[in-house]
């Protein structure tokens, strides 16, 4: 079989040709970008697992931030009967401020239907609390 050699990298081919050290558009060889993809591509799993990492820590921080407000609630709570408020009013206000904490609400029948949705799937933000 015939074969060529490139001028450029002194590669032997026959068929086709692609050289490492052709120059691109931004002034690097095929090989430097080659390598600097290949440098990028082995740096995804570190680079995933930091964003799991932070990923934990904001659920974290989120559930702290739920904790704190369910807290707060039933705080609330013993503080409007040491206030002599109405029990009843009171452990229904603070049943309010737990369920808006947990993003969780009411909806007839969801609880024999089968169905959950009444559980919203993420807390709301810091910017929707009061
Ligand atoms: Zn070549």
């Amino acid at each position: 079989m015939q074969t060529q050699r490139c001028a450029t990298c002194g590669q032997d081919w026959w068929d086709s040709h692609v050289c490492p050290k052709q120059t691109l558009k931004n002034g690097q060889t095929l090989a430097d970008w080659t390598a600097a993809a290949n440098k990028l591509h082995a740096a995804m799993p570190a680079v995933r697992k930091a964003l799991d990492d932070l990923d934990g820590k904001t659920k974290a921080r989120e559930d702290a931030a739920t904790l704190d407000a369910v807290r707060q609630a039933v705080l609330g709570y013993y503080a409007a009967l040491d206030a002599r408020k109405h029990g009843g009013v009171a452990q229904d206000e603070a049943f309010r401020a737990v369920e808006k904490a947990l993003g969780m609400h009411w909806v007839q029948g969801a609880s024999i239907s089968g169905k959950t949705p009444n559980v919203r799937a993420k807390r709301p933000d810091a910017a929707e609390k009061e």
